[in-house]
């Protein structure tokens, strides 16, 4: 029996049945990636349904040297979920892992386990009268370990930050099998490096996170949802200026350009545009209160009219209802499944200082246009955070082996955009496996050496999800 064998059999004699999954047939959906680009092997999933279980378990893979790798609702972007294709691994899945342990309005904290769907997490923290302020398309299925692992964003991070700020402290197995508690919640806790910190973001490659203490806020009493056409991102920009200097009620403000605009119009049902002129651009603007007595939806009605007057936006609507409110929104996330139905399309999530953004959108897509003749370039997304998702298209005419021949060379080419502009080449995504090589040619070396150096103090056999974001 080889070390994987051996591994799957003793997991038998320890953990119950349910844990231990071996049929090729329920495997196989996990082990491609969300986007169905990279396809991996296992020969068992294991799905814990305790800390010591994992615990447990990352002992004995210890032991047998056989890498895990973490997985949750496998929804990343960057396939650092997806297993070898060697079968060399097994995939441990936190899904079982799914209880929400306590959840209190009054210390404005939930502990989730890693397994929590985000929905879920939402609807148990809207029970209590409290939000948890992090929200993305994928909510229905990405896990608490997930997020934490991936240190996500999403469409509010512009008020309350990405994981990194919301999560107020962290359990997890290590890869010698010991147990992190960090979920004390202490305000201040000054005993040097943060674990906690390290393990967000780190891709399931520091240890396997199984319960995370998250931040809560109070529940929004209502929201206003606009929708802006304006010339340029610039003038985008100024519009969120303007906004954040007259109120802070504003969370979401994400940028649409009029082609990912034609293109939802055309591909998905039932979707209709906000404004009745044209305009090159558009904002999606979201303003919330806690206040049942603050009339929001006046005050967005009263700013929006100011930045009109003032020639900052050509035209604005306001939702007229919830109905209204979702329908703006369907827009702005159904520009990806847009753009697939309309063919292929190379996504780049990549980030610059806020202010550089308007003109690093307009002049990288130039260049990229000039560059490769027949291909659609634009950005759309988080503008407020300097974070876009930079989207090449094949355009019409191109081959169907488009990307595969052609993909690269331009993703390199919008790489080094990026860094000669000062930014990430991920900004909300991660490393995983398919930017590995790009972090590898343009990763800071003081960055990835200190990577380097602190996964192997903490990982010194090198099983926890190898070939993942450590170049
Ligand atoms: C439609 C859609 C919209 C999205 N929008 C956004 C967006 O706006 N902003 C954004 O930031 N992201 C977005 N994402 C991607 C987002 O990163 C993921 O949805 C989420 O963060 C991953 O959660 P998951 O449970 O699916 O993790 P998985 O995909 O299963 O795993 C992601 C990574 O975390 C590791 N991991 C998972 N669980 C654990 C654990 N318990 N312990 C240690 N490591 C673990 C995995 O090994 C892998 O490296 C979107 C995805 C989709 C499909």
């Amino acid at each position: 029996m080889d070390a994987v064998a051996e591994l799957i059999s003793e997991a038998g004699q320890r953990l119950e049945p349910k844990a231990i999954i071996t049929d090729p047939r329920e495997i196989e959906p996990w082990a491609a990636d969300w986007r169905g680009r990279v396809h991996g092997a296992t020969r068992a999933i294991i799905a814990p349904s305790s800390t010591q279980e994992v615990a447990e378990f990352v002992r004995l893979a210890a032991e047998h040297r056989v890498p895990l790798v973490p997985q949750g609702g496998n929804t990343g972007m960057a396939a650092g979920a997806t297993p070898p294709p060697d079968g060399s691994a097994l995939l441990l899945s936190m899904r079982r892992m799914n209880r929400i342990r306590t959840i209190s309005a009054e210390n404005r904290v939930a502990i989730a386990e890693a397994g929590v769907v985000l929905a879920t997490l939402h609807d148990a923290a809207h029970e209590t009268g409290m939000r948890f302020p992090l929200t993305l398309g994928s909510r229905g299925s990405c896990t608490i370990g997930g997020l934490t692992s991936t240190n996500a964003g999403g469409t509010q991070v512009l008020k309350f930050g990405t994981m990194r700020s919301l999560v107020a402290g962290v359990e997890a197995v290590l890869p010698d099998g010991s147990i992190h508690d960090g979920l004390s919640g202490l305000k201040k806790d000054n005993r040097g490096y943060s674990l906690d910190q390290l393990l967000i973001g780190a891709e399931g490659t520091l240890g396997v996170i199984t319960a995370v203490a998250l931040r809560l806020v109070p529940d929004i009493a209502a929201r206003a949802v606009a929708w802006a056409g304006v010339e340029s991102p610039q003038r985008a920009l100024d519009l969120l200026r303007f906004l954040e200097a007259r109120t802070n009620a504003v969370e979401g403000f994400e940028l649409v350009p009029e082609d990912s605009l034609r293109l939802v119009l055309k591909h998905i049902p039932g979707t209709r545009s906000p404004l009745a002129g044209e305009h090159r651009w558009h904002v999606l603007v979201e303003a919330t209160t806690a206040d049942a007595e603050h009339d929001i939806d006046a005050e967005l009605q009263r700013l929006l009219a100011a930045a009109l007057e003032q020639g900052i936006i050509g035209d604005a609507v306001l939702a007229a209802n919830e109905g209204q409110a979702e329908a703006f929104w369907k827009i702005r996330d159904a520009i990806s499944e847009a753009e697939r139905a309309e063919g292929q399309t190379l996504a780049h999530d990549v980030s610059v200082a806020v202010a550089d953004m308007p003109r690093f959108i307009v002049e990288a897509a130039e260049q990229v246009e000039r560059a490769f003749p027949g291909v659609i370039a634009s950005g759309f997304g988080h503008l407020g955070d300097g974070n876009i998702h930079f989207h090449v298209r094949a355009g019409a005419h191109a081959a169907a082996d488009w990307y595969e021949r052609e993909g690269a060379e331009i993703t390199r080419f919008v790489d080094d955009l990026v860094v000669a502009a000062g930014g990430s080449i991920s900004a909300e995504h991660g490393i995983g496996q398919l930017k590995l090589g790009e972090f590898a040619r343009l990763g800071p070396p003081a960055r990835v050496h200190a990577l380097r150096a602190i996964k192997h103090a903490l990982d010194p056999l090198g099983i926890m999800n190898p070939g993942k974001l450590v170049p």
